[in-house]
């Protein structure tokens, strides 16, 4: 494994979860990555709601919960941009970065997998970068016969060499963001220094502690 690789991992995280870091660790590792780059999105295309916290905060609580491992980064390339943030501009923005000699890997959950035949530039995303599934929690293991009529044989069978072994974490920003609403608790969920990050900024309708 001579070339270096980079692995991008995008997501609204509102907020980063230990199911992201958890699993984005063994997918660096099983892919061999030299970096995985967090990329918080502005907001999804395929969502028509924005995120509840703010873009400084969603970056700074990565910055919080990535800062421990030293292939971890972050990236606010997405934030920055004006309008919606398309993973195939993203991937190209990198690539003009890094230089064609470095394999760039896209991660994500198998429950984003089901949205990508909406994905803007879908095959050239497939043919520019290695697009890595990872397993995820409550979503079957994916079946890419499906997508053999979209996008072709070969960009199918890309797609399930680039599969990545993860473990299941059952963790969802959705199901964080109710937690603290309610006043429930997340500890084992989030990273302590983000839950110390998400009272003193009282976000998600957290009540005084
Ligand atoms: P929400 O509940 O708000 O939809 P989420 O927990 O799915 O959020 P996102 O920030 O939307 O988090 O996810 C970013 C990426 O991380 C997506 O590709 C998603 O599939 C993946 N992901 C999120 N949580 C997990 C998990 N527990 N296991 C595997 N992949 C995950």
């Amino acid at each position: 494994m001579s070339e270096k690789r980079i692995a991008l991992f995008g997501g609204t995280f509102d907020p980063i979860h230990l199911g992201h870091t958890t699993v984005v660790a063994v997918a660096g590792e099983g892919i061999g990555a030299d970096k995985v780059i967090f990329v918080p999105a502005k907001r999804s295309p395929l969502k028509a709601f924005f995120p509840e916290a703010g873009d400084e905060d969603r970056l700074e609580m990565i910055k919080l919960a990535t800062q421990g491992n030293g292939r971890f980064g972050s990236s606010d390339y997405e934030l920055k941009k004006a309008g919606p943030s398309y993973t195939l501009e993203t991937v190209r923005y990198f690539r003009r970065e890094l230089g064609s000699n470095v394999s760039i890997y896209w991660l994500m959950g198998a429950d984003a997998l089901e949205d990508l035949p909406h994905w803007y530039g879908v095959t050239e995303l497939i043919d520019e970068c290695n697009l890595a599934v990872m397993h995820r929690a409550g979503f079957a293991p994916s079946d890419f016969s499906k997508y053999i009529s979209l996008w072709g044989e070969d960009r199918v069978k890309k797609m399930q060499r680039n599969v990545v072994e993860t473990p299941l974490v059952d963790i969802s920003s959705t199901e964080v963001r109710k937690r603290l609403t309610a006043g429930r608790e997340v500890s084992g969920m989030i990273s302590p220094k983000v839950l110390q990050y998400i009272r003193e900024h009282r976000l998600y309708g957290i009540q005084d502690y």
